[in-house]
Formats: structure tokens, sequence, C-alpha cells
């Protein structure tokens, strides 16, 4: 399996520190806001990463953070005179939601910068110790020029970088590439005591201290959008191999970004939509299709047009499916004929061809192209008179593909139904629990789906009123 890794500017065979599993580490968001539909692509491509490496057999450990200390969550608990706390719990709590909608699975840990100060202030005082970084009235900087390997992943040059440094030089600073780790408290902000200043920590360190502290301090793949290159991924680099003195990612990934008229979808640019607005206009697994459907280090336009295209083609193979699942009702069991055989034979050169493209840096823009074939094959080949081994391997099929791509191909109304269900299982645990009030709440929020309940002997009826 090969991946693009942005340290070396080329594709490369994935070689995973210890056999059969995977260190893996995606830069969350900050908690401020509702996530936007740009910051819904690393998760959904990481997601999926993630989602073939474990079908391929790897056991994958996956870090994602969340950043719930930060100016602008502070900002924001200023404007509506709330805590910042308040702030990053309310936001969290909704990312963890799309995500969910989105049919992103949860990271192994999912790290709150807030509760690993202990672990920041330990690599900080590390960095101090080795030379690496030094105080200043209450503010501890990140001694850039010191770590030999500095722009080695954004190809950039310290003396560039200079050169292009227009604003006055921070006079507490040695050199004006150097960054913080530390900072002392202003008025009204949160902070944590430590041994420079009662203050709270830069936003680097706390990437280069989660991932050692949950994954070692050596991983496979760090990931994130591409404009953490530089300067945050450049600086988790310096900080993580200074303070460890040990190589800190093998392969770093990078999703170029989502676009609206060709510009990146940004909250400070005004031109977003957030996953929630997204929801109600299309089902999200509309959204995960559509994103999937270009390779994740194109750029990629959202429009309307391209959402409502990436809605039909979900619908044909969703529709396939559908299709499948009724002729197995109904077909019987037979030995194959030859052009069964045959048919068998294509369908597995199309897996192979999903696997092929998946491997090649996870192609999912031509893996996606794979299933189509399958589906097109099995639209005009299954009939209620094949065998019905054939129909559920070809059923399984296009199913398990969907499912590596973390897209559930159900048609709505299949979804609905087993909403529905759920609904009706969990308000019978109710009645059995005598939790009389949860079960009649259930009822009344069935109702408003207009779904009616019939109590019969045999158990729970129901429909559509
Ligand atoms: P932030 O909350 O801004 O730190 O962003 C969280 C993640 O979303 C980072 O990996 C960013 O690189 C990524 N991201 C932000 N905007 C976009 C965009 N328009 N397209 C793709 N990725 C983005
Ligand atoms: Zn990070």
């Amino acid at each position: 399996m090969k991946i693009y890794n942005t340290l070396n500017n080329k594709k490369e065979e994935l070689v995973p520190i210890e056999e059969g599993k995977i260190r893996m580490y995606v830069c969350g968001p900050t908690v401020y806001n509702y996530i936007h539909i740009g910051n819904a692509r690393p998760m959904i491509v990481f997601d999926t990463v993630r989602r073939y490496l474990e079908y391929k057999g790897y056991e994958v450990n996956y870090v994602s953070n969340f950043t719930d200390v930060d100016d602008k969550i502070i900002a924001k608990a200023n404007e509506e005179g709330v805590t910042a706390a308040e702030i990053a719990e309310r936001y969290t709590k909704a990312c963890l939601e799309d995500m969910n909608n989105m049919n992103v699975m949860p990271a192994t840990v999912h790290p709150k910068a807030t509760e690993e100060i202990d672990g920041m202030i330990e690599m900080i005082q590390t960095l101090i110790d080795k030379g690496y970084a030094y105080e200043k009235n209450g503010t501890v900087f990140y001694r850039t020029r010191k770590f030999q390997g500095y722009g080695k992943l954004s190809g950039k040059n310290l003396d560039d970088l200079n050169a292009g440094i227009r604003i006055a030089v921070d006079d507490e600073k040695e050199d004006p590439m150097d960054f913080v780790l530390w900072k002392p408290k202003k008025e009204g902000e949160p902070s944590w005591a430590s041994p420079w200043s009662d203050g709270r920590p830069g936003w680097h360190i706390e990437c280069s201290v989660m991932s050692n502290k949950y994954l070692g301090s050596s991983i496979d793949i760090h990931a994130g959008g591409e404009d953490l290159v530089f300067p945050h991924h450049e600086n988790e680099i310096a900080q993580s191999e200074a303070a460890n003195g040990v190589p800190f990612s093998n392969y770093w990934m990078h999703n170029a970004f989502l676009n609206i008229n060709n510009h990146k979808m940004s909250k400070s640019a005004g031109n977003f939509f957030t996953v929630k607005d997204i929801a109600e206009k299309y089902p999200l697994q509309v959204l995960r299709f559509f994103m999937l459907n270009a390779h994740y280090r194109s750029p990629l336009n959202f429009s309307d047009d391209l959402m409502n295209s990436a809605s039909s083609s979900l619908e044909r193979i969703c529709n396939s499916v559908s299709n499948l699942k009724h002729i197995k009702d109904v077909a019987t069991a037979r030995d194959f004929s030859d052009d069964d055989k045959n048919y068998e034979t294509t369908l597995n050169a199309l897996s192979d061809k999903f696997d092929a493209a998946m491997d090649d840096d996870f192609n999912t823009a031509d893996a996606i192209a794979a299933i189509f074939e399958i589906v097109k094959l099995a639209n005009s080949y299954i009939t209620s008179d094949s065998p019905i081994e054939l129909v559920n391997i070809s059923y399984d099929r296009i199913v398990k593909l969907c499912d590596i791509l973390g897209i559930i191909c159900k048609k709505e109304e299949e979804m609905l139904d087993e909403e529905v269900e759920a609904l009706i299982n969990e308000r019978q645990n109710a009645r059995k629990e005598r939790n009389f009030a949860r079960a009649d709440e259930i009822r009344d929020e069935l109702l408003a789906k207009g779904i009616v309940l019939e109590d019969t002997r045999e158990g729970v009826r129901w429909k559509r009123s």
C-alpha cells in the first residue's frame, strides 16, 4: 500500500513501526463554533483511511484532539458572557454529533488540550533543559534555529522565512522565527500554574504531547489539512524530535482544501456552510459520498450541482443494493452455470480494482468507479433465477465496499424504518422497566413522525398514518 508522504513529497510503501499495527494522529478542530464542511473534509478522509487500514487487517490506534483552549474560544466566551469551558463543551458535543451523522467513527482517544496541561508543562521543561527553549518574562519560546531539521516538512528555509518577516521583531524573542510554547495569562483568560507563569500553552505543543502520550514517541501517520503543514506540523516535528530524540512521524498526510468558488472555505472569510446547514438539505451520507468522489489531495469545489449529482449517484448504488435484497428473498440454491462462474470472476476482478485504487494513496474516486462497475454488472446479470449464493455474494460485496468508505447504502425509507424500529425497541424496554413516562414520550415522538403504534398479541406493529 502506498501513501503520499508530504515529508518526502512522494508516494511511499507503508511500512508500519510495529507489524500489523498503525499509530495514527489527526489534528482535530478548535471548538469555538459549529464545524463547517471544510473541517469535515479531513474527518471524512482520514476516517476512510482508517477504515481501509482496518479492512486490510491493521489494528489502528487513532487519536484526534479537540483544541479547547484558544483565543477564538475565549473571544466567543466573552461575546456571550459565558466561560470558555462552556463554549468548548458545547461545540465539542456538537462536533461529535456531526461526526456521528457523517458516519465518522469515534477516535480511539479524543484528548482535550485542557486535560493534558501537565504533560505540556513537562515537555516544555524538557525542551528548556535540552536548550531548545527559553523563558522571557513568563513566556516560553522554542529556539527554532537550534533544531537542525527545521523546515524538512514544508521545504521552507529559516533564512528565507526570516527575510519574509516584515513586522517588527518581537523583542522578547531571540529570533523572529521562534514560536510560543507557553504564554502568561491576560485578564479574564483561563490559566494554569506553571514554573514560568500562570498562563496557558501555545497551540503547537498540544499535539506533540498528546501524540506522545497516547501513541508513543514515534508514530506511523500524522494527518491534517494542508494549511497545517506550516507552521503547525513543522513546529510539532521540532518540538517532538527535540524532546524525544527520535523521528516523530514516518508518514505525513495532508488533504487539500474544500473550496467555494475556488476559494478556501473558512470561518474567517465568511464563505462557509456548517455541517448542520448541509444536513438540512441533504442526508450527510451524500456529503460524505461527494467528498470521496475526489482524491483527498485534489482541491474540491463545493456546489449544489455537484451535491445533487452525488446524491443521484449514491441513489443508483442504493437502488441496486435494494433490488439485490429483494432478489435474495426469492432466489433459490442451484449450482453455478459457466456464465455464473464468469460473473463471479469479473466481480472479484472489480473488487481487486477497488483495492488497487485504495492501495494507491487512497484513491477513493477510482475506488468508487469500481463500485459502479460492480453495480452495473450486478444490475444487468442478477435476476431472481440466479443462484442465491451468487445474489448473496453480489449484495455482500457492494455493501462491504461501501462500508469501507463509510457509506451506508440504504435507501432513505430503509434508514427511517430502522430508526423507527430502534425507537420501538427502546419503548418496549422502557415499559419493561416500568418507565412509562419515557414510553409515552417515545410514542409521541413516533406520532410526530407519522408513525402509529398498535399493541398486538404478537408484539408491537406500526404503520405510517
Ligand atoms: P481548524 O479548526 O481551523 O484548526 O481546522 C480543523 C481541520 O480542518 C484542520 O485539519 C484544517 O486543516 C481543516 N480545514 C479547515 N478548513 C478547511 C477547508 N476549507 N478544506 C479542507 N480542510 C480544512
Ligand atoms: Zn495538531
